[in-house]
């Protein structure tokens, strides 16, 4: 045809954690014209091996979205680069002199590359000299983050993808896998279709999609988890399933929480009378985990987003850590992450309570990571958490805040006090793609941001692999990388150490940094990278850390705690099942398969669109039949002042007193539709992460 293809530019999906790997081809005529661009699943990437799910398959069709931001703009009126910045950094000096650093915050995003989350953590911990700066993924991982804290002594993730393929027994909960991190669930079902005798257990309030194929579905009442996993435990101590010579050689902690554990309550046919299971079912589940050394347990969102996420997830560390579950092949606890690169943030320090590469705000800390950065102002203590961050705002103690790559008018709960917080902040900066971002409207200085495949860096997915996204198109107008938008701003201000050459002149000092934990026990170091060339750094292919490591995490037995031991974790209280007698219904919310978070990438995507084409709540047949309501009818959701309208569609896989809502809605569409206006600012005690699956609200017809 006269037609030439490239190889193909290698770089990485940006919309899940799952990471995969995609090839961008330009296809070219003869004389050099470039004709079409397609994006394709990378067969050489350990994560996806050429899989993409619809959304990653649908990514060249996100790279024109209907409208860009192009340039600058200070109150709506269009500027140059050098004005916007000057703005900036004098609200910012302003600001911090008259009522001190920590009138001043960051709130950042998962989608941001490694490199953005390192500059924008240095200038705030290091320069500023205050530990507000957030991230998004506050509101995705941190109580698994959390809970890996508190059990390993460090953020760890034991698990790899390959682990999938060698496991007995899968089990998934609080997590629709086949739709929220599809590629990972076609492995899923590979490795049971290559083995028949691989089972699948999903733990989930809705009868989803990843429940309808599993051997075994446990619709558990809502937030019973807790008391799920202890009464798993004691199943397990009761018929001498547990593996009592890892516990006493490599844990620390056990006898409180076995003593904890005998309490009747955790005996299997009260649990599962509480939490609503058919007692065959329950024993099944408990027995063939007795029998599967094999055992993989996946987690994600139905227990990290919960008033109790982080004991949710320790309640399962715990099962893994008595049956010696852990750093070896096919057995583990895996968190899944949900964005592209919130394991480079949590890397980087990106959560308002870490420092910087997995270190925290002790003396030791606060001194080797200030020595490093040379900084003359430290951030002595953790910072503002997301919702606390927003109430500070709302309370007038915040005063500036740069928004950069998130949307938190629509995507945290309670969304109108967010709204009103942000109109009453003396001073926002939103950095994005699109002028169109609900958050935006709030914005006093607007920054073209270059979005995905116009910028470079590294991302790391659920099994730590850092890969790199790569850029192959040009910013359009004068967008700009993050980083070096932030850079500029502390240059302006008179900051030295971010006259950075190339993002990966940022990403070696980043490398270097990670050098502070070699005499620690701490696992992040990529220090090694501190010498690549900027050859190497181009060249990059996939790598999980610890690099140069094939065999599992803690399969030593050994844990970067105080005494080398990994700790049980007894919760702090017991949790209690939502209470379907109640007079309210429970709105659980989370994602349709189609599109992504707030759909700015992907509302405009006609064949993604279609599969919820407008704001929809989902019901039992039986309840809305009960309350003479019917499928299509607009029905009005309500909590405490606030009013949502949505259609009703009917759902099977629903208990009788929940209801499900779609995340996405926003923009002049959803503008009355929003679920996180329903949703009450209810945070875990010890992550900080919002609780999102079972918000109390009335429902009604139109
Ligand atoms: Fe992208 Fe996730 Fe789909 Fe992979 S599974 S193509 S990373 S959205």
């Amino acid at each position: 045809s006269g037609c030439r293809q490239q190889a193909g530019i290698q770089s990485a999906c940006p919309y899940c954690g799952v990471g995969c790997g995609v090839r961008v081809q330009h296809r070219y005529q003869s004389g050099n014209l470039k004709t079409t661009t397609d994006v394709v699943g990378d067969p050489s990437h350990p994560a996806n091996l050429g899989d993409l799910c619809v959304k990653g398959a649908a990514l060249k069709e996100s790279l024109s979205i209907p409208k860009r931001l192009l340039y600058p703009r200070v109150h709506g009126q269009e500027v140059s680069w050098a004005q916007a910045t000057g703005v900036i950094a004098e609200k910012l000096k302003q600001t911090v002199a008259e009522h001190g650093p920590d009138s001043v915050a960051m709130y950042v995003s998962g989608q941001l590359l490694t490199e953005d989350y390192y500059v924008a953590n240095k200038l705030m911990k290091g320069f500023i000299g205050t530990a507000n700066l957030d991230t998004n993924s506050r509101l995705c991982m941190s109580s698994a983050v959390a809970a890996h804290n508190r059990a390993f002594g460090e953020d760890l993730v034991p698990v790899h993808y390959e682990d999938i393929g060698k496991a007995g027994l899968i089990v998934i909960v609080g997590a629709n896998t086949a739709w929220t991190h599809p590629v990972l669930f076609r492995r899923i079902q590979q490795a049971r279709a290559a083995n028949p005798d691989v089972r699948l257990v999903v733990i989930d309030p809705r009868r989803t999609t990843t429940a309808e194929q599993a051997d075994l579905h446990l619709p558990v009442a809502n937030d019973g988890d807790v008391l799920l996993f202890h009464s798993l435990l004691r199943h397990l101590m009761d018929h001498q399933a547990l593996d009592q010579t890892f516990i006493n050689a490599y844990c620390q902690g056990f006898e409180a929480l076995a003593q904890e554990v005998r309490h009747e309550k955790y005996r299997l046919m009260a649990c599962a009378d509480a939490l609503d299971l058919n007692r065959e079912s329950l024993h099944t589940f408990f027995t063939w985990f007795q029998e599967t050394p094999e055992t993989l347990t996946l987690f994600c969102q139905g227990i990290n987003q919960s008033a109790n996420g982080t004991d949710k997830a320790n309640a399962i560390i715990n099962c893994h850590l008595a049956t010696g579950r852990i750093g070896k092949p096919g057995a583990g606890p895996f968190s899944l992450t949900g964005q592209p690169n919130a394991m480079g943030g949590r890397e980087v320090g990106g959560l308002a309570n870490q420092l910087a590469v997995h270190r925290g705000f002790d003396a030791d800390s606060v001194r080797e990571v200030g020595e490093f950065w040379q900084a003359p102002k430290m951030a002595t203590q953790p910072g503002l958490k997301a919702v606390d961050l927003f109430d500070a705002m709302y309370d007038g103690k915040i005063k500036f805040v740069w928004v950069i790559a998130t949307n938190p008018v629509v995507s945290l709960p309670d969304s109108c006090k967010v709204a009103e917080a942000l109109s009453r902040c003396g001073c926002v900066v939103v950095s994005d793609i699109s002028p169109d971002a609900d958050t935006a409207a709030f914005a006093d200085v607007l920054l073209p941001a270059a979005g995905w495949g116009e910028k470079d860096g590294m991302v790391t997915n659920s099994e730590r692999m850092m890969s790199r996204q790569r850029a192959f198109l040009p910013p359009p107008g004068e967008a700009k990388a993050d980083w070096r938008a932030i850079c500029e701003v502390a240059q302006v201000m008179g900051f030295h150490g971010f006259d950075f050459a190339s993002v990966a002149d940022v990403y070696r000092e980043y490398a270097a940094l990670s050098g502070i934990n070699r005499d620690a026990p701490y696992l992040f170091d990529i220090s090694e990278l501190a010498s690549m060339s900027d050859e190497d750094y181009a060249n990059w292919q996939p790598q999980r850390w610890p690099l140069g490591r094939s065999s599992h995490l803690f399969s030593d037995g050994r844990f970067p705690t105080a005494r080398g031991r990994a700790n049980f974790v007894l919760p702090a209280s017991a949790e209690e099942a939502g209470d379907e007698s109640s007079e309210h219904w429970w709105l659980n919310t989370g994602r349709q398969r189609d599109q992504w978070h707030t759909m700015t990438r992907t509302g405009h995507i006609a064949r993604l669109a279609e599969s919820e084409t407008e704001p929809t709540v989902y019901m039992h047949p039986l309840s809305a039949r009960k309350h003479q309501l019917e499928a299509g009818q607009l029905v009005c959701l309500k909590h405490a002042e606030q009013t949502l309208l949505a259609k009703l569609a009917l759902d099977e896989g629903l208990s009788a007193k929940q209801l499900f809502m779609s995340m996405h809605w926003a923009g002049p569409f959803g503008f009355a539709s929003r679920v996180n206006q329903m949703v009450a600012a209810v945070v875990d005690p010890v992550s900080g992460q919002p609780a999102f699956k079972s918000a109390a609200v009335s429902v009604s017809a139109a």
